[in-house]
């Protein structure tokens, strides 16, 4: 019979938590029953979870990481200032529509922006009610217009703070848990006190070895987690990387002399574990991860590196979901109006190319703007 990791308590189905060893939330599929209980689940960590997810939503967002649960959440950016929604994949939308009724005389003007025409339409409906306008004209007078945004809208990917390390100290000792349940470290007491904030650990902190200890073939976003001991030293070390660019380690124990080594390592594009991943685990004694574990960070080239393999990948996968669009969107506009099995003509497919071309000319000009 399982125990909770955290409390001890046996667990049964009514007690028993689903738990992700890597949050849901960021992409993570690993889980299990047979962790945590419940109460226990919403005492340990449910705040740091929160955090990390809040923390790295936004790259799970800007990826169109599908959940096990629904698309990612929207992420709230801003835009000049104001905050602006961002969808999953990356594309904008308005927090709220605009609507501005300006009476001159006898005459009204309405200026309305929405985010959808039965938006648009719905609000009519209400302002209708109250002022004599034709609604079929205001209807008829609407326009469906896409911008592209040339500013950088900015939004918080800020990491760090005690609550990120403790939602990393969470994935190392659950991960442990799970593939090790019988295995009993000298530090348990210490590592949950620091998951449920009654107790200071200063045994985690970031860490960019020079080499990236998972290898990862291009077009590959992975969330790795390896525990690995050094009996020689008497170390159990966890290294955790989110997303390819979040790297941790935690300390678990310094006082440890079996040999294990647990690897897991998920990639978050094509949603498959890779098995067995290539590792170069790092060679490291006391000394060299205590130097990590309390030197100020300090930007190096493998920590830049990584997030702009992040970013580029990033970006080109938002851009060929657009070009889909723009394709689809010229279809819609064009052949796909036909019923089906009607027989191609040229004249469609002048009409299809125009369409296309609609679609492209501002995506272009826009691109060269941007490069300018
Ligand atoms: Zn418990």
């Amino acid at each position: 019979m399982a125990i909770c990791v955290f409390c001890g308590t046996e667990l049964t189905p009514d007690n028993a938590h689903l738990e992700h060893v890597i949050l849901n939330a960021l992409g993570g599929r690993l889980k299990s029953r047979e962790l945590d209980c419940k109460s226990c689940n919403n005492e340990c960590g449910s705040d740091c979870d929160a955090r990390l997810a809040e923390d790295m939503g936004p790259l799970a967002n800007l990826l169109g990481i599908q959940r096990e649960s629904g698309q990612p959440q929207p992420i709230i950016g801003k835009l000049n200032g104001k905050p602006i929604k961002i969808l999953t994949g990356g594309k904008p939308e308005a927090m709220r529509p605009v609507v501005e009724i300006e009476k001159k005389d006898k005459q009204i003007n309405i200026h309305l922006a929405a985010r959808s025409t039965s938006e648009a339409k719905q609000i009519l409906q209400g302002i209708a009610k109250k002022y004599p306008i034709k609604l079929d004209e205001a209807l008829a007078a609407t326009q469906v217009k896409r911008e592209h945004i040339d500013e950088y809208v900015e939004f918080n990917l800020a990491h760090g703070g005690t609550d990120t390390f403790r939602a990393i100290v969470k994935i190392a000792y659950l991960f442990l848990k799970l593939r090790k349940p019988v295995l009993k470290l000298d530090t348990e007491a210490d590592l949950i006190a620091f998951i449920k904030v009654k107790r200071d650990f200063r045994f985690v902190y970031y860490f960019y070895p020079e080499k990236e200890f998972v290898e990862k073939q291009p077009g590959q976003i992975l969330h790795s987690i390896v525990i690995k001991s050094y009996p020689a030293e008497k170390m159990l070390v966890a290294y955790i990387e989110l997303f390819s660019v979040f790297s941790f380690a935690v300390l678990l124990s310094s006082n440890f002399s079996e040999d294990i080594e647990e690897t897991y390592v998920f990639d978050l594009i094509s949603l498959r574990e890779l098995n067995p991943p290539n590792l170069n685990i790092p060679t490291v004694t006391l000394k060299t991860l205590n130097h990590v574990f309390t030197a100020m960070p300090s930007p190096t080239d493998s920590v830049t590196k990584k997030y702009e393999n992040f970013l580029r990948f990033a970006l080109q996968r938002q851009h060929a979901v657009y070009q889909k669009e723009m394709i689809e969107r010229a279809l819609q506009k064009s052949l796909k109006r036909y019923p089906e099995g009607t027989v191609i003509t040229k004249e469609m497919m002048n009409e299809f190319h125009s369409a296309l071309m609609e679609e492209i000319t501002p995506y272009i000009i826009h691109a060269i703007k941007r490069t300018e």
